[in-house]
């Protein structure tokens, strides 16, 4: 089981291997593999910090429990049909983003957010609506499903 928030819902459509941190971007790729190769993977969505934010640096400006982040968080779940303490399979979740979101919510969703410039996430909604699912972080030759 994989806990996560809202808002990392969308997050995880535009990742591409880039984080925080080294050690915060190798728990998100584990993560983002595991539900790009199993789907089945059942996600426990939460209020707040979640298994992506306990890996957030100590280093840097914690951001997991402002307002803003707690109120993106709600309006993706609202949007899906879902509620915090939810568990529910990637693989639905994958096919209310299709049906709920396009690239263009991100940027009214996002404005606040470091990454949003690079793109990606709008990418990652494009690909999930076509059908081509997460997008393949780790190299061709690490695949062993
Ligand atoms: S723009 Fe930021 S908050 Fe929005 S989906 Fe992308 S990484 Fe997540």
């Amino acid at each position: 089981m994989i806990r996560l928030r809202g808002h990392h819902l969308l997050c995880l459509l535009g990742y591409r291997g880039m984080g925080y941190s080294e050690a915060y971007a190798e728990n998100m790729t584990r993560v983002h593999d595991q539900l790009r190769r199993r789907p089945e993977t059942m996600v426990m969505l939460t209020a707040g910090p979640d298994d992506l934010c306990a890996h957030f640096p100590p280093d840097q400006p914690y951001h997991c429990q402002d307002a803003n982040v707690h109120e993106r968080d709600a309006a993706v779940l609202r949007r899906l049909g879902l509620r915090v303490g939810g568990v529910v399979a990637w693989g639905e979740i994958e096919r209310r983003l299709a049906a709920q979101f396009v690239p263009e919510d991100i940027p009214r969703l996002c404005c606040t957010c470091p990454w949003l410039a690079y793109g990606v996430c709008e990418d990652g909604v494009r690909r999930i609506r076509a059908g081509e699912g997460l997008y393949p972080v780790l190299p061709k030759e690490t695949d062993h499903a």
